[in-house]
């Protein structure tokens, strides 16, 4: 999806949204922009998928920049089942330069929903832009400690932005942060040491213990709320993902182990 093209539709071309063309959908996302009026147009928009006979019962996510307490208020209360304020970027001074703005200020916003509505706020991090393993792994810790639930993405380079150049992190690199989102949200304590330029080295288990706690494959699936697998979002077909967007297969699962220190 970071890749693809989207196309502009006026609202009055998606709705009514008569066939489902024998997909079975399971969640809505709504990715939103930032302008003035954001809270309002989400209202709208779930208003009018909600007159859709076969959505009335899907929940529905939505990411975006809300800017205070009350916006996140009025987004949940229009029929949003999570909400996902989105961190992205893991390091302060790569956020206000990617980003804009601040990241204390929304980590702080995104804590307070998070205590205000549990469960129902959540967010994203990219992993390979710029940041350290260890600044991510901070992070991971301390919203673990909010039980704010965190979704993960790649980096991907896309043509005619300013980041078209930099390259992708490493699958090795991804697939420890994958590992330690995993244990922190299965409950499980870490334990983590890091070498050269941050990179994690150990998480307190042994190689068998790991292996074992990681059988399932699921710490290698995408990350985010429940029913969401954005597909090739972050890679090319073809390609080792990144995210599988899948329950694994016993040597993916063996394959994505190995991946880990590789
Ligand atoms: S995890 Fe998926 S469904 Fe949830 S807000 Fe993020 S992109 Fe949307």
């Amino acid at each position: 999806m970071s890749r693809i093209t989207w196309p502009l539709f006026t609202v009055e071309e998606i709705f009514p949204l008569e066939e489902t063309n024998g997909f079975e959908f399971r969640r809505i996302c709504l990715q939103t922009v930032t302008e003035p009026d954001w809270a309002q147009r989400l209202e709208r928009t779930i208003s009018r998928l909600r007159e859709v006979p076969y959505l009335q019962e899907i929940p529905i996510s939505s990411s975006g920049r809300p800017a205070n307490l009350l916006e996140v208020g009025r987004a949940l209360a229009a029929g949003l089942e999570r909400l996902a304020i989105p961190l992205d970027v893991a390091n302060p001074q790569l956020y206000t330069a990617l980003k804009g703005g601040s990241l204390p200020r929304v980590y702080r916003l995104l804590k307070e929903a998070a205590e205000r509505y549990p469960q129902q706020v959540t967010t994203h991090l990219i992993v390979g832009l710029g940041e350290t393993e260890e600044e991510l792994a901070a992070l991971l810790l301390d919203l673990a400690q909010s039980q704010i639930p965190v979704a993960l993405f790649a980096f991907t380079p896309v043509r005619s932005t300013r980041l078209a150049r930099q390259k992708p992190p490493s699958l090795k690199g991804y697939r420890r942060i994958q590992v330690l989102r995993y244990l922190l949200a299965q409950n499980l304590p870490v334990k983590l040491t890091y070498g050269e330029q941050g990179a994690i080295t150990s998480f307190g288990y042994s190689h068998q213990e790991l292996e074992a706690l990681l059988s399932s494959g699921a710490a290698f699936q995408t990350s985010g709320c429940p029913d969401c697998n954005r597909p090739y979002y972050n890679e090319r077909p073809g390609q080792i993902p990144y995210n599988y967007p899948r329950p694994l297969t016993a040597n993916e699962v063996e394959q994505a182990f190995a991946e880990l220190w590789e």
